[in-house]
């Protein structure tokens, strides 16, 4: 396939996702300009007529702005929210930026398959089952298998969302270097790219049983720093941002509540700082990638 045939194809299969989350929005300067992008569409299809891109392009641009507009005006932060939010239960299975051959000879077509349609998928379905599991808890209010639910969430989620940024820091032909922001940062915090890939590699090869190496970028520290997950999570979902945490090892109580943690719990609420954790939400939900 061309470039230009795959843009189009590009085009179409955003132009359903575009219908789709606007399917049930009655307003009509909206659908009206979703009918004639889709007429637009057609007719290059049925008279072969060679698309012209940058046309195309604009169309694409103004049907897409539009769409943001709708969505934050008319529709209001909330509609827009819900389009940005993967459902309850309804993660997807990313399909593979590449050929499953494409790692070759570094990753075998063979591993490649396995590894991506069967334990990516289960990861996915683990977390669907986990995340839908705490829904019925929530609605019952029975939370006794809680802990199992929780523990699968952070299992299977790490293992989706991690699996997903593997599949694509990867690519055929990689390697070489970072670009020159990264690689400065990767200077000032190792020294060089030289010590930085010694240590990324000494963290891969010495974690404990199965996990894995991760480079990460701390807003806090405002620096780099690698560390390795032993399996995939240890109760936590990589790729995620804390907003709201309470600590709950006995330093934290022992002295006053001694063994019931409960107390501590129940009262704990009354401290609770909202404008802080609204202030890191705000900041945590504008960083978006790809939902999957
Ligand atoms: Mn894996």
């Amino acid at each position: 396939m061309g470039h230009s045939e795959r843009y189009i194809e590009d085009v179409k299969q955003w132009f359903g996702e575009f219908k789709k989350q606007f399917k049930h929005v009655n307003n009509k300067e909206l659908q009206t300009k979703i009918s004639s992008f889709a007429e637009f569409l057609d007719s290059r299809d049925k008279e072969r007529i060679s698309t012209d891109l940058l046309a195309l392009h604009e169309q694409v641009k103004k049907l897409y702005d539009t769409g943001v507009r709708f969505a934050e005006e008319v529709g209001g932060t909330e509609l827009y929210q819900e389009i940005r939010r993967v459902g309850i239960g309804q993660h997807t299975l990313p399909p593979l930026p590449y050929d499953y051959d494409a790692l070759e000879p570094y990753i075998s077509e063979e591993i490649m398959r396995l590894h991506h349609d069967k334990h990516h998928k289960s990861y996915v379905e683990g977390l669907n089952k986990a995340e839908k599991m705490m829904e019925k808890a929530r609605d019952t209010g029975d939370y006794d298998l809680l802990k199992h639910w929780e523990r699968e969430a952070a299992f299977h989620g790490s293992g989706h969302y991690l699996h997903t940024i593997f599949w694509n820091v990867m690519k055929p032909k990689g390697g070489g270097m970072p670009g020159r922001d990264l690689l400065r940062q990767i200077n000032r915090d190792f020294g060089s790219f030289e010590v930085f890939k010694r240590h990324f590699s000494e963290a891969a090869n010495k974690v404990e049983g199965v996990g894995w190496a991760i480079l990460v970028w701390s807003p806090r520290a405002g620096r780099l720093e690698i560390l390795q997950s032993e399996r995939h999570q240890l109760l936590t979902q990589w790729d995620t941002i804390p907003l709201l945490v309470l600590d709950v090892w006995e330093h934290a109580y022992y002295l006053q509540y001694k063994n019931v943690r409960a107390d501590y719990v129940k009262n704990w609420w009354n401290i609770v700082n909202w404008d802080e954790v609204d202030h890191r939400y705000r900041e945590a939900s504008k960083l978006q990638w790809k939902q999957y």
